[in-house]
């Protein structure tokens, strides 16, 4: 192979798959790399832990089939370690499980008749007032009231939404709303609530993953495509550098000269020609120095992340379910989705075993976040007998973990702080951010893997590029077409 870049030092700051892949590509390609990671592994949210003897991923992570380049990279990565499922998947909703997507028919059927007849004259009435003079989606609320009316909001999308995202659905944006509930025409809907599912679009393209493909490693989860990553970039010579927290991004003028980390018990400074950048753009803009501006800085402070803890049980069970995850929607369960490894990957859980993991959305320092392990597992072990999914009596093992960067929140008025600091980022010369948490978007691994080959192809052949690849490209990309 010809090293004709290893004169050239990249710095990648976080070791998720988006770092990794970067990483990888670059190194390829003889460019000296440097990959910064701040916990004791690899693998950011594509993490996965084994306890006794069951794997469990930080929430379940399937690799979509959509963007072929990303596939193909994994593909190429994993080979034949690489498996092939369909997603099966419920929710929970009005105390019944029910096939997910969710029909409009099943919806209707299992609320009180009077709810019902509300339910449909509200939908009619928003969609006639709409027709008549096109109303504001300033809000979540409204995107939803203003399609599918009030009642259908109240019972089903707003009280979900609140619950995942801890947050009135007055206050969050309806771009998330437009990039994950699809629009129907009213005979359309009319004729789903008979027929078909109510999230169905009518291109026949569902934002529901239901009877989709997907890829998933053969054995170990999702850190399955980490270890082998991982094996690769050390037998590149990959500098990875664990326990290693970003402190500080030194600039030149319009370009970054060294990174500072700080490691338990030392600092090291790191000279760098590019850096590529996946933690949080909020904590990324913080450790610049000199400091930006203060508008800038008051940017970062309005972009919230959703946290998440999450119960692993191991069951004293072969498989309790099909589905690989469940909905649960109602507020009176304190788990928003749970999801069984074994659906993933058979090798997930011995025979006669498997592995449950409850997801619980919090705020990071708030009642649920700090509330210990065993009064947690008190309240799900009632809600997991509550909804007749199992029988706490079959649980052998628990143990929880929490996650501070979960999902973004995209409360109103977030666009324009975000775009405070994607401007500023974008006039940076040798710095690209990108990712989930660089871009600050609800994105997937498939999202950060083909953002990462973007980056790398970029620093390898510049004379291909009219300009820089700028986060706000990779943002309109592919949040806007999510
Ligand atoms: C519950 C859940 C379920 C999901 N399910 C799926 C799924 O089914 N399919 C799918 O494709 N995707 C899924 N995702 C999304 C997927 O996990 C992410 O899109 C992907 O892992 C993001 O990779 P990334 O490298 O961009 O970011 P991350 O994985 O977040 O990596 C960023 C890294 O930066 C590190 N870091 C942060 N700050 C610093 C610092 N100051 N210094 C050094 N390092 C730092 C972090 O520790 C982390 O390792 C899910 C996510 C969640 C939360």
């Amino acid at each position: 192979m010809v090293h004709h870049n290893s004169s050239k030092k990249v710095v990648i700051l976080g070791g998720g798959i988006g770092g990794m892949i970067a990483a990888y590509k670059l190194s390829l390609t003889g460019f000296n790399v440097c990959l910064i990671e701040s916990k004791s592994i690899l693998g950011g949210l594509s993490t996965t832990i084994k306890l006794e003897d069951c794997y469990f991923d930080l929430g379940p992570h399937a690799f979509h089939v959509q963007i072929e380049r990303a596939v193909n990279e994994v593909k190429d990565i994993l080979k034949d370690e690489l498996g092939t499922s369909f997603f099966n998947s419920e929710v929970y909703f009005m105390n019944k499980y029910m096939a997910h997507p969710l029909t409009l028919k099943d919806v209707l059927l299992s609320i009180k008749p009077s709810l019902a007849a509300e339910s449909i004259f509200d939908f009619i009435k928003a969609r006639v007032a709409n027709k008549i003079e096109k109303k504001v989606d300033a809000s979540f609320t409204d995107w939803v009231t203003n399609r599918f009316g009030k009642k259908l909001h109240d019972i089903y999308f707003g009280s979900y939404t609140q619950k995942v995202w801890g947050r009135d659905p007055k206050n969050l944006t309806s771009t998330f709303a437009s990039a994950r509930i699809p629009v129907t025409s009213l005979g359309e809907v009319m004729r789903k609530m008979v027929f078909g599912s109510l999230f169905e679009k009518k291109d026949g393209h569902s934002h529901s993953p239901y009877g989709r493909k997907f890829y998933y490693p053969k054995k170990e989860g999702i850190g399955r495509l980490i270890s082998v990553l991982k094996d690769k970039l050390e037998a590149l010579g990959v500098e990875i550098h664990l326990d290693s927290h970003v402190r500080n991004i030194i600039m030149d003028g319009k370009k970054v000269k060294k990174v500072i980390c700080r490691y338990p018990n030392a600092e090291k400074t790191i000279e760098c020609d590019y850096l590529l950048s996946t933690i949080p753009i909020n904590d990324l803009v913080k450790s610049v120095r000199p400091l930006v501006g203060e508008k800038i800085l008051k940017s970062s402070d309005k972009l919230n992340y959703r946290g998440l803890v999450l119960l692993f049980l191991i069951v004293n069970k072969d498989r309790i379910t099909k589905n690989n995850w469940i909905n649960f929607s109602q507020p009176d369960i304190i788990f928003n989705r749970l999801y069984e490894t074994k659906n993933f990957s058979e090798d997930a859980a011995p025979p006669g075993k498997t592995g449950i993991c409850l997801e619980v959305t919090c705020d990071k320092g708030d009642k649920l976040w700090n509330m210990p392990a065993d009064e947690l597992y008190k309240i799900c072990e009632k809600d997991l007998e509550k909804s007749n999914f199992l029988n706490p009596k079959d649980i052998s093992y628990y143990s929880s973990e929490k996650i501070e960067h979960g999902y973004t929140i995209y409360e109103k008025g977030y666009e324009d702080h975000l775009v405070n600091l994607i401007e500023y980022f974008d006039n940076i010369e040798n710095l690209i951010t990108f990712g989930r948490q660089g871009l600050f978007t609800y994105t997937n691994m498939d999202h950060s893997v083909d953002m990462a080959i973007s980056a790398a192809d970029y620093l390898q052949h510049p004379e291909n590029f009219k300009t820089k690849i700028r986060a706000k490209d990779l943002f309109h990309n592919y949040i806007l077409s999510y």
